[in-house]
């Protein structure tokens, strides 16, 4: 039986990706992507974890964290977890600090999974055998082909039932963008968008009420900041019936979902396992959630969170994010690949199934 069984060693590194083309949204823009990328070893095994952040985190995951974590039971990954949080009050919870814990997170529950040689999502028990996924991109930076080719190979290639596209970086382009990605999908796929925070309250609804009848928009993401948790709930409750509005991306610990579910911000809470605290963080949210009678929505890396997804009961659907599965197929051996718009664990494969191909990320190296 595997038990005592000491964490021997923690590593992060940091990665910068360029994106393949200029990407922007509502409030950023960008032409690379970063990622962290925490290993952690155990009983002749490696963990694998990673988080998309600053390469502060790698810096505070080799000085502090990784250290403390260090000389810890490798089975009781929620105890490590508590240390962990308990040690960055000084530093603030959120933020870097809990994307930090999230990659450590995701890491030792790999490990335990592979100590035990079972996968991940078995370990965790499954109320799901797949996940479905939605298409996600749609740059305000593309031109209207690109966009149009983007959204309409996730519904046609990957059988994606619906696509997400960025809004509200020049709001009087956007009547001619949604109704070009509308053509481009057909009648039957779902339409959403996201705003990433661009709009007042009032610029939200009427854009919510204008994308609904133009082109039968189903999902409003951050119409206004989430900082604004008033702002989204006055959203929310004058939106039009069939147009969630959806947020928590930037859920860092529980009392960042208690509070935005508690306000009624949100149709469906979104959370990513890569921000907040974990899969330990990821499930205690959930559990919250559900008990709001609310879905749960995965944000951005998809591989991460497959697993994990598959043990939630409430889980909507997870984020096929362009920038992360360009990433995630690059630099992970058993990225998952869409099947009908769904992707599934490999039950082959112990942990999370990930395989870090070290050579090939050296030129990303930070
Ligand atoms: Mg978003």
């Amino acid at each position: 039986m595997t038990k005592d069984i000491a964490i021997t060693g923690v590593t992060a590194r940091a990665f910068i990706v360029p994106t393949d083309q200029p990407e922007a949204d509502g409030t950023l823009s960008w032409t690379s992507t970063t990622i962290i990328v925490v290993e952690v070893s155990a009983g002749g095994r490696t963990g694998l974890g990673y988080t998309y952040a600053d390469p502060a985190v790698a810096t505070l995951i080799n000085g502090k964290l990784g250290p403390l974590v260090t000389g810890a039971e490798a089975m009781d990954v929620r105890r490590a977890w508590v240390m962990l949080r308990g040690a960055v009050r000084n530093l603030g919870r959120s933020g870097l600090v809990a994307s930090a814990i999230a990659a450590i997170d995701t890491a030792l529950w790999d490990l335990k999974a592979r100590l035990l040689d079972l996968p991940l999502a078995a370990l965790l028990g499954r109320a799901r055998e797949r996940v479905e996924i939605y298409g996600s991109g749609g740059f305000t930076s593309y031109d209207d082909r690109t966009l149009q080719a983007q959204l309409s190979g996730w519904v046609e290639r990957d059988g994606c039932r619906a696509v997400k596209m960025k809004i509200g970086s020049e709001p009087e382009r956007d009547p001619a963008r949604v109704a070009a990605a509308r053509r481009a999908i057909g009648d039957t796929a779902k339409l959403f968008v996201d705003a990433n925070g661009a709009f007042t309250p009032r610029e939200a609804l009427h854009y919510a009420h204008l994308f609904a009848e133009t082109a039968d928009i189903r999902w409003m993401e951050e119409p206004v900041s989430s900082d604004d948790l008033t702002g989204l709930a006055v959203v929310r409750a004058a939106a039009p019936p069939r147009v969630e509005i959806a947020a928590g991306e930037y859920v860092y610990t529980e009392d960042d979902a208690r509070t935005m579910l508690a306000t009624e911000a949100v149709d469906v809470q979104q959370v990513d396992v890569t921000r907040c605290e974990g899969i330990t963080g990821l499930l205690d949210i959930a559990a919250m959630t559900a008990a709001h009678h609310r879905d749960v929505s995965g944000h951005c890396a998809p591989a991460l969170h497959l697993h994990a997804a598959c043990a939630i009961e409430r889980f909507r659907h997870l984020e096929w994010f362009h920038d992360h599965v360009r990433i995630e197929h690059m630099l992970f051996d058993g990225a998952p690949v869409p099947q009908h718009g769904f992707i599934a664990p490999d039950m082959s494969r112990p942990g999370h199934g990930l395989e870090f191909k070290h050579q090939l990320a050296e030129r990303y190296a930070a």
